[in-house]
């Protein structure tokens, strides 16, 4: 019987605990198999701030994932030089199994946005993983046949967003326990996030 892989799309930057649990219990719950994290390259459509480099950003969710045997890391989109679009990210995964693109509520209500998007459903099942509170009426808005294929996961623990991360590593307020110990040794190391978010030009 074909395996059923989840594809845990984000920037993860950096990437956390919220994400981790998010991955576990879409993993539980929809019965996956694996759960295949794919950080972005430079994503084009994030014009509004700086986006840490994809390497440390690889290596990051490298760091957080090791030893867990259910789950793995793609430089799928890392490796593309071009801009990445899901898309070709599902189909260089096609024949591998029965695929479930994994990811946050805001990214999947500009999905209209999207490259082929009206494709998706017909690669794979849609699956956004969201925190408390986080209102879903938003997806009213997006087309039907979107809708109609997607699963909504919502995460009670996962109150854990990047940007507070970011936020407290720059001004110093710590990042213990919400990201994994050897991300955070690894943002500290590096020094990321110390600076202003500027935006690009
Ligand atoms: P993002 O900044 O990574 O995430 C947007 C929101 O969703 C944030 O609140 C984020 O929380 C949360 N989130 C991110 N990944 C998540 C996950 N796997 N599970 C649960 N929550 C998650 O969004 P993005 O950079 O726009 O990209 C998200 C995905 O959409 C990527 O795989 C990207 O390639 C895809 N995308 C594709 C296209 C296209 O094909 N043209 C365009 C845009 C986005 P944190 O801030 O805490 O991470």
């Amino acid at each position: 019987m074909s395996e059923k892989i989840g594809i845990m799309g984000g920037t993860f930057d950096p990437i956390h605990y919220g994400h981790l649990l998010a991955a576990e219990e879409c993993r539980r719950r929809l019965a996956l198999d694996w759960v295949v994290f794919v950080p972005t390259g430079t994503p084009p459509h994030k014009k509004n701030r700086l986006v840490t480099p994809p390497e440390d950003r690889y290596a990051m969710t490298l760091l957080a994932t090791a030893g867990v045997r259910e789950f793995s890391v793609s430089r799928a989109e890392i490796d593309r030089n071009r801009p990445s679009h899901t898309v070709d990210t599902l189909r260089e995964f096609l024949g591998e199994g029965q695929l479930f693109f994994i990811t946050g509520l805001d990214a999947l209500l500009g999905i209209d946005a999207w490259k082929d998007y009206l494709l998706l459903p017909n690669l794979c099942t849609l699956v956004t993983a969201t925190r408390p509170g986080y209102s879903l009426a938003g997806l009213d808005a997006i087309p039907s046949a979107i809708r109609g294929s997607l699963e909504v996961v919502e995460i009670p623990q996962f109150a854990i967003s990047s940007t507070e991360i970011r936020a407290r590593a720059r001004e110093g307020r710590g990042i213990r326990f919400l990201v994994p110990h050897l991300v955070e040794n690894y943002i500290e190391y590096h020094g990321l996030y110390k600076n202003l978010e500027v935006p690009r030009t």
